[in-house]
């Protein structure tokens, strides 16, 4: 029987996984090992994928990669409840929260950093423990070359400076997820840190402690925080905790790092044994009784063996002569490593020999052994858990529902897992963009107050025109986002911490899986609808490189909320009902999105081939989230978004300000300055005066921008947007849309009506200019046909340049980034074309 088929609530023991390759080893790693108890919680309201419990925590499988593995099922529960007597508890240890030491003072610049890094799975308070021990010190640190951010900040405390860097999370140091990778090198390369704080959910102690094992097993001073230690309390479990410490080398302390607590001896801890260190303190590694002992899995009579020859055949043919670390070596080859490969044959000459003595090794072993040397490893390692778990650890057993269970009955349930997943979208969207509005305005309308003073305070010039035109009103159309979102943010993080995002993402899997993205796909493109850029990063939480690149690539398809001005303006011009303008928003969305999901389709089917990494994700116990934590989520959010965008922007508008302000029309400027100041001296009346002398300035306008850089730019590319029933001042929007879709509204106010403003009154002049605009021939510029072929384009080409930076830099291939634009304008190219053309048919 497979895991596919267990029934909702019925346990099962777990006898084998099947499969190769990454799934495997993820699915063994998570703690899928023989002997393991689990039991199927939920389907998904479409039945895939399918939600267990497993060892301490949820997991959710897609029914393809659950059918890979063997199970027996359990008789039902009515065995297991034996009434347990009352036991002692293990002491529970008293817990101070840290008394930092303020960083001003100037005694705290000389002393001595030592470097600690934050290890643990993914969820299990690292953050937490970094945000509450560094205060306000953190900063987002960028290591270059890999798409993983890391952050330090530091504390002053005991004498030293802690250097505190929060790693990504990692379920073992196997080089699976790009992040995982990042941190096995981070913490065996060059710039090691002192100490390895290794984080551990005490509420999950198997699985966390697998983590804990591959870190010893590499050689690292590693130290951990036993933490949620209050929810583990709760249980009211016997844990000799100092004993685990002692039996695996690792110095342990409870913490609460949510509220602190615990922190002060964990430091305590950390600067005893990193001084110690540093020092070389003997007591600290001593082989037998130090708190740093090296720990020596045993892998069993099959293993052991092989692993020892291997061992011996590291040191002797390459320059690794430490025996822990030709041990760890050995093990790696053995797991087939890729990454352990690699570096072998690059650093080391006899690397070639070492890989075949490894394949001859695993080719002896399959004469005696039906399992993988993998799988060998990973159960030898759990065997080694459960051995040191059962003399620390009682545990009770759970069969009470926790208040997870229950809320998960709903949120993932067959009936209320779509509605309510709808409806907290439709309120994240309602509120992000309604009440988002209000400081919109605001903003925008300070940024206006702000060019006109200092338009008003300086002489007229290229320079007050660069400040005004080009710098203010460009970092003015950043700045105007910036509420909603943050807004935007607030939700997402909202929904990320308290644990529901991981149920979106289950509810989604499917349908998203039929798109050939993934469950977590789902979030970064509905970020995508504010802005495609903080969209495009967050797809970092995507383990599957193939998945991540596909949802970046479609990501830009998802309209922005910078695009929205274009919609407006045009469909108020030129769809003046109500009820057609709506309409036409909502196609453009909603094109957008189809656009989205047969790019996927087709780059999964084209690019993209082959099997994709297997869904397996953790449903976190759901947890209220923190002030602290969200406001911090929020504010290095929206500090990303300044930062990075507006360097684009800026740089941007400045460009397009330029190209549309050079060459000056000196000579033709003094005519109509002449001519206007002979209408002003005329016998006229004011009005007819006055409509004259715009209509002069309008003559000029255009006069000026077709002469322009960009003009002449957009009228090279008329050939090209002839056929979508575009001309070259459309070209010329389109242009500068490039840079910047926030930049189109204004560039085409400056066209058609010589004006860059864009407020109410600017925009019904612009809405007017544009209905009666003619070309050469008298025909209108514009009709609905036109005007919607435009949106459309607008909606559909070229990411803009800070999307493109973003790809590019997430994908880590700058080569993905082209791909996206030179795609996006002939997608865009493609369905104007189509349009319009049969729009002009059926005209
Ligand atoms: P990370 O993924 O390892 O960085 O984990 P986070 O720091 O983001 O924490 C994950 C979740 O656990 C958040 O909702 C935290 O509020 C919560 N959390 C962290 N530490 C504790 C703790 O000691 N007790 C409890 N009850 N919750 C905690
Ligand atoms: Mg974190």
């Amino acid at each position: 029987m497979n895991l596919a088929q267990l029934q909702t609530g019925q346990r099962a023991v777990i006898l084998r996984v099947g499969g190769s390759g990454a799934f495997r080893k993820r699915i063994l790693e998570m703690g899928f090992v023989q002997g393991k108890e689990i039991m199927a919680v939920h389907n998904a309201p479409l039945k895939d994928p399918i939600y267990y419990k497993i060892l301490d925590y949820n997991v959710s499988l897609r029914r393809k990669d659950a059918q890979r593995i063997e199970i027996r099922p359990l008789e039902a529960l009515s065995t297991s409840p034996t009434s347990e007597p009352e036991e002692e508890l293990f002491p529970a240890p008293e817990l101070h929260s840290l008394q930092r030491m303020d960083g001003r003072g100037s005694e705290t610049k000389k002393l001595p950093t030592l470097r600690v890094a934050l290890v643990g799975n993914p969820n299990c308070g690292k953050t937490s423990l970094f945000n509450q021990a560094s205060g306000a010190h953190e900063h987002v640190g960028n290591y270059s070359g890999v798409t993983v951010e890391a952050k330090v900040g530091h504390i002053y405390y005991g004498g030293y400076r802690l250097e505190l860097i929060d790693l990504p999370g990692a379920y073992s140091l196997s080089p699976y997820s790009p992040e995982e990778l990042y941190i096995r090198h981070y913490l065996t390369g060059e710039e090691r840190p002192d100490l390895v704080l290794n984080v551990i959910d005490a509420t999950n102690l198997e699985r966390n402690l697998y983590l804990t094992l591959q870190l010893k097993e590499l050689g690292l001073p590693v130290i951990a925080a036993l933490n949620m230690y209050d929810e583990f309390l709760q249980r009211r479990e016997w844990f000799d905790y100092p004993r685990l410490a002692t039996l695996l080398g690792v110095p342990m302390i409870p913490t609460i790092c949510r509220t602190g607590l615990g922190l002060e001896a964990l430091f305590d801890e950390v600067i005893s044994l990193a001084k110690g260190l540093k020092e070389g303190d003997e007591t600290l590694l001593a082989a037998e009784t130090g708190k740093l002992r090296p720990l020596r899995i045993p892998y069993g009579p099959l293993l052991e063996p092989i692993i020892e020859e291997l061992t011996e055949k590291v040191q002797e043919h390459s320059e690794i002569k430490d025996p822990i670390a030709a041990r760890s070596i050995a093990i790696r080859l053995l797991e087939r490593d890729k990454d352990t490969e690699q570096e072998l044959l690059a650093r080391h000459a006899r690397g070639g020999f070492l890989l075949s003595a490894r394949d001859y090794a695993l080719h002896k072993l399959q004469e005696h052994a039906s399992e993988e040397a993998e799988e060998l490893i990973t159960d030898a390692r759990y065997g080694f858990i459960s051995g040191a778990l059962k003399e620390t650890y009682r545990p009770k057993h759970r069969g009470e529902r926790t208040l997870t269970d229950r809320l998960d009955d709903l949120a993932t349930s067959r009936l209320w897992g779509f509605p309510i997943f709808l409806g907290l979208m439709i309120t994240m969207f309602f509120v992000t963009f309604s009440l988002g509005q209000y400081p919109m305005d605001w903003i925008e309308e300070g940024i206006g107050l702000l060019g006109g003073w200092i338009g008003s305070q300086m002489s007229a010039g290229p320079l007050r025109d660069l400040l005004v035109d080009g710098i203010i009103k460009g970092v003015g159309g950043v700045t105007v986002f910036l509420p909603q979102i943050v807004l935007l943010y607030l939700f997402i993080s909202l929904l990320e911490d308290s644990g529901y995002m991981a149920r979106a993402a289950f509810i989604m899997d499917r349908l998203m899986h039929r798109m050939g993205l993934h469950g977590k796909s789902f979030i970064p493109l509905v970020m995508g609808f504010g802005c495609n850029v903080p969209a495009v990063m967050s797809t970092r939480m995507i383990e599957s490189r193939k998945s991540r690149l596909i949802t970046m690539l479609v990501l830009p398809f998802m309209s922005c909320s910078a695009r929205l001005p274009v919609y407006i303006l045009l469909a108020g011009a030129f769809f003046p009902v109500p009820w057609q303008a709506t309409l036409v928003l909502f196609s453009l969305y909603v094109i957008g999105v189809l656009v989205a999901v047969l790019s996927a389709r087709l780059l999964k089917t084209v690019a993209f081939k082959g099997e994709d990494i297997p869904f397996v994700m953790e449903l976190p116990p759901y947890r209220r989230p923190t002030l602290r934590s969200v406001a911090i989520h929020v504010w290095m959010r929206a500090q990303q978004y300044l930062q990075k965008m507006g360097t684009v922007i800026l740089a941007a508008s400045v460009i397009v300000w330029f190209m549309s302000y050079y060459p000056r029309q000196e000579q033709a400027r003094q005519q109509v300055d002449h001519q206007i100041e002979q209408l002003e001296q005329s016998e006229l009346a004011p009005e007819l005066r006055q409509e004259r002398i715009d209509s002069l300035e309008h003559a000029f306008a255009t006069f000026h921008q077709e002469q322009s850089i960009i003009g002449r730019i957009g009228q090279v590319c008329e050939p090209v947007i002839r056929p979508l029933g575009f001309d070259w001042k459309m070209g010329v929007s389109i242009v500068s849309g490039l840079m910047a879709k926030e930049v189109v509204v204004s560039t085409m106010g400056v066209i058609y009506t010589g004006v860059g403003e864009d407020d109410d009154a600017a925009i019904a002049q612009l809405s007017t200019r544009m209905q009666q605009e003619r070309r050469a021939d008298g025909s209108p510029s514009f009709t609905p046909l036109i005007a919607y072929s435009f949106m459309l384009f607008i909606l559909l080409y070229f990411p803009c340049i800070a999307t493109l930076i973003a790809i590019g830099r997430e994908s880590d291939d700058w080569r993905w980034g082209l791909f996206a634009a030179v795609y996006s304008c002939v997608v865009a190219w493609l369905v104007c074309f189509a349009v319009y053309q049969v729009g002009q048919l059926l005209a």
